[in-house]
């Protein structure tokens, strides 16, 4: 077979302690999963309902990298969040066994143009621009569970510029990790290379060119860039 046009490279990420790279297939989100950040965005939690969107794979910034600043927003807002990477997926999986589908974690932010989402909202329009946009997904190296385990309990901070903008402990999310993989199963079938961003707590800002971030979800996880 060959391509018309030369195809794009495979977004990846590299494996902490090993030489290898995570192939990224898809890009999912969780909204509303801190009950302090729902109510921070005049929002709430809804157990009988999560709420989905995605970025594209090649939204991914990696290895502690210069973020741009992006088009057409003027309210660039972090979101820290924790970052599960699947081994392997499936349909309606089941809680029990959601866990064992996970290769690795990490920490990464849920880059947001605030100004684009609040139009959207306002419109009952999809968030697609305010979410998905081009480097929107900056990720730290990932972390093999076979390394680390399953954090059920992690502190993830987020420092802007050395000041404290975010801080929770991933136990306060309104679905686990392993309720998060059961539910998006039902609307999605899961396979190898996806990444799960599992929502942020509250203290959402916002970035301006030059600013310096560094996220960690401690013990586990740091990454660290620029705004540029
Ligand atoms: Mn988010």
């Amino acid at each position: 077979m060959t391509y018309a046009l030369a195809p794009h490279a495979i977004p990846s990420i590299p494996v902490a302690g090993t030489d290898l790279r995570f192939p990224v297939h898809r890009i999912y989100c969780i909204g509303r999963n801190y009950v302090d950040h729902a109510a921070e965005m005049g929002a709430s939690v809804d157990r009988a309902q999560p709420m989905f969107f995605s970025k594209p794979a090649d939204a991914i910034v990696i290895g502690n990298g210069d973020v741009p600043y992006p088009l057409a927003t003027r309210e660039l807002h972090h979101e820290v969040e924790m970052v599960v990477a699947l081994a392997s997926g499936g349909r309606n999986i089941p809680v029990a066994h959601a866990l064992e589908r996970i290769y690795a974690y990490g920490v990464g932010l849920d880059l947001t143009r605030r100004d684009l989402q609040t139009i959207a909202k306002q419109k009952g329009n999809p968030w697609d621009t305010a979410k998905g946009f081009d480097s929107s997904a900056p990720v730290s190296d990932l972390h093999r569970a076979a390394a680390v385990g399953h954090p059920s309990a992690a502190t993830l901070t987020l420092h802007v510029n050395g000041m404290l903008r975010q801080s929770t402990d991933t136990a306060k999310m309104v679905f686990n990790v392993a309720e998060i993989i059961h539910e998006l199963s039902k609307y999605y079938e899961l396979t190898s290379g996806d990444l799960i961003y599992t929502g942020t707590p509250a203290g959402v800002a916002v970035l301006e060119r030059g600013d310096h971030f560094r996220a960690e979800l401690a013990g586990i996880a740091i990454l660290e860039g620029r705004i540029v």
